[in-house]
């Protein structure tokens, strides 16, 4: 094989072994990579880390109501709502498991975390996709859990994303379709 055609087919095999396939966001191998490389250049520049967990709200119902492939292009569309908003090379934003994504995002200031939790709530609300009949609302939304702080020695991505859960937690108990931060 020429060294062009070999270079091109390496860097599509990285790829492949860095994102998810169905949104073409990384997945969760690459995510935890980055985010450890991330954190510690953060600790050194006593930057502000940012972390959201999004889950799509009743998606089991809207499976059952629409059909899995359906689905699929729900994920998609919140996949591409996140990479609209997050858009710097520093940012992470990746695909968690079935319909749950993590962004972190660095060197942003307090009320830049609540707009962009907003601006995520948003997409959704703007976009007014039909949920299927279930327990939840009439359109598709997500709810989002996050946690901000600027990154210090005690800092550890266990704790961070642990608190951007327990907030995801309380997103979905006020109600969803809204961001918590914890
Ligand atoms: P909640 O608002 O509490 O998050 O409710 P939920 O129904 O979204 O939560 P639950 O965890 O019960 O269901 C998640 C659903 O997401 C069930 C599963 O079928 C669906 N799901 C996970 N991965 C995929 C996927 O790759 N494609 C599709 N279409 N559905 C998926
Ligand atoms: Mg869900
Ligand atoms: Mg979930």
């Amino acid at each position: 094989m020429a060294f062009k055609e070999n270079q091109e087919k390496t860097l599509q095999l990285l790829h492949l072994s860095q994102t998810d396939p169905l949104t073409q966001l990384l997945n969760r191998g690459t995510y935890e990579a980055r985010f450890n490389e991330c954190l510690e250049l953060n600790k050194r520049n006593a930057n502000t880390v940012c972390v959201y967990f999004i889950d799509l709200d009743n998606f089991k119902d809207y499976n059952d109501g629409h059909g899995h492939p359906q689905g699929d292009k729900v994920i998609q569309l919140q996949a591409q709502f996140l990479k609209e908003i997050f858009q710097r090379s520093t940012d992470i934003v990746a695909r968690f498991g079935g319909e749950e994504f993590v962004v972190v995002t660095s060197n942003i200031d307090y009320a830049q975390s609540k707009d962009f939790a907003q601006q995520i709530i948003d997409k959704w609300s703007l976009t007014k996709v039909k949920h299927a009949k279930g327990k939840g609302a009439e359109f598709v939304g997500c709810s989002v859990g996050y946690y901000y702080e600027t990154a210090n020695v005690n800092t550890t991505i266990t704790d961070l994303i642990k608190k951007a859960d327990d907030a995801l937690y309380r997103a979905k108990n006020n109600g969803r379709a809204c961001a918590v931060l914890y």
